[in-house]
């Protein structure tokens, strides 16, 4: 295997890169052999399925997965960012397949999250001790068919009412939505506050009106399920409302930062596995009587996957470092997201192409990592709202 994390000095010494330690490092570990234990040898079977069983979030809890870096009090380890980071780079590198690790990640990265930071003392009760127990799943939606890149302009609607508010519209590629039992949905509070009109509900799926509409088929991410929510007079509390009312893109922006990284920290893990794919198939793989990694071609190739997977772990791990010193990383997780989001889809292709036909099969996986990873530069903010960001952060 190439080298994780830890990097080999020219004396043979491994060395720790930071943030992690020897405790993450442990984790890391742990989580490769379950991912190839209790993962790998069942992701074709969960692909064809399309979904994975819903067992696995209790199986995930079980052995601490699902609440890394919440407090014990909780349910949770008491560890840190740093431990999910471990969790979703090592869910790629380990080949837990782009599907499992949206399904999972979605709960663990993206819909609990908000719960944490902005939930009351109730719904941290009501909805994260459930989730990190894998007993209730999360799913978190904000895009709808008319609003994605343009989240202000989302139309799903909160009523008013006496004692809370009366929701309709629909929600589109929501992760883990068919399955969900509790969705932290974006809503319009202010029809016509744009951003200061956005609230966020915690939608239950028993609550009358609230609908998976559709089962959506995907390029890839097959083992995830994908679902287009309805939602027709659906009455939701007010202890549901997460956060302040209309300040809900607050919980947008710092929700999407977190987000941001995690994908970053999953391409890294996946161009990581595809770089050692590409390494041994290239030893073993003989065409006019040699191997093709002696070819120059094919060690060029290799070569420069090797860069791209270095530059890419270079940009994550810095603006990891810094989301977890609590600096403003704007900038940096943006660059993260960027680059290795586009650099996978490459990668992904170039190994496709080293092993020939039989990179277009089943067997080695890396058809299915092209697939999965073309989501990368679209999901959770396409390519071209990264390239606006950091235009507006050089000051243009
Ligand atoms: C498999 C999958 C899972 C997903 N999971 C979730 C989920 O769990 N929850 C959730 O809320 N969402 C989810 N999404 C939605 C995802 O975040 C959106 O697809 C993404 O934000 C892009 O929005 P859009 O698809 O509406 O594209 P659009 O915003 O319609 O963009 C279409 C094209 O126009 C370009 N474009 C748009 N605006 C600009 C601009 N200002 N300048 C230049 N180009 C621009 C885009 O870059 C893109 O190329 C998921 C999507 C997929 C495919």
């Amino acid at each position: 295997m190439t080298a994780g994390p830890a990097i080999v000095r020219d004396s043979g010494e491994r060395a720790l890169l930071p943030p992690f330690t020897d405790e993450h490092e442990q984790l890391r570990e742990t989580i490769a052999r379950w991912v190839r234990t209790e993962i790998a040898p069942h992701v074709d079977e969960w692909e064809a399925a399309r979904q994975f069983p819903r067992e696995l979030y209790t199986r995930a809890a079980e052995l601490g997965f699902l609440g890394l870096k919440y407090p014990v009090e909780l349910g949770g380890q008491g560890g840190d960012y740093v431990h999910d980071a471990v969790w979703a780079e090592e869910l790629a590198a380990a080949g837990a397949s782009g599907g499992v690790g949206a399904g999972l990640g979605a709960h663990t990265g993206i819909a609990t999250p908000p719960v944490f930071r902005f939930g009351t003392a109730d719904q941290r009760e009501r909805f994260l001790r459930p989730a990190i127990a894998g007993r209730k799943i999360a799913a978190l939606g904000i895009t709808e068919p008319g609003a994605g890149s343009d989240v202000a302009s989302i139309r799903t609607e909160a009523r008013r009412v006496e004692g809370g508010y009366v929701v309709n519209g629909a929600k589109t590629f929501i992760t883990n939505g068919v399955r969900a039992d509790f969705l932290v949905c974006a809503v319009k509070t202010t029809p016509d506050g744009g951003h200061q009109g956005i609230s966020f509900l915690i939608l239950e799926r028993e609550m009358p009106g609230y609908e998976v509409a559709r089962k959506l088929e995907k390029m890839g991410w097959h083992s995830s399920d994908t679902a287009e929510l309805s939602f027709t007079d659906v009455e939701v509390p007010e202890e549901n409302l997460l956060g302040d009312e209309n300040r809900g893109f607050y919980l947008i922006m710092e929700n999407f930062a977190w987000e941001r990284l995690l994908m970053a920290l999953g391409a890294v893990g996946a161009m990581r596995r595809l770089l050692e794919v590409a390494i041994s198939y290239a030893g073993e793989r003989q065409a006019f009587g040699r191997s093709i990694g002696s070819l120059q071609a094919i060690r060029h190739k290799i070569a420069e996957i090797g860069v791209q997977a270095e530059v890419g772990r270079a940009l994550t791990y810095h603006a990891l470092r810094r989301f977890v010193a609590g600096e403003e990383t704007i900038a940096d997780v943006t660059k993260a997201k960027l680059y290795t989001q586009r650099a996978c889809v490459e990668v992904a292709d170039e190994v496709v192409h080293i092993l020939g036909g039989y990179g277009y099969m089943r067997e080695y996986g890396v058809e299915r990592a092209l697939r999965d990873a073309r989501l990368g530069p679209i999901g959770g903010g396409t390519d071209e709202v990264m390239k606006e960001i950091l235009g507006k952060q050089l000051g243009l």
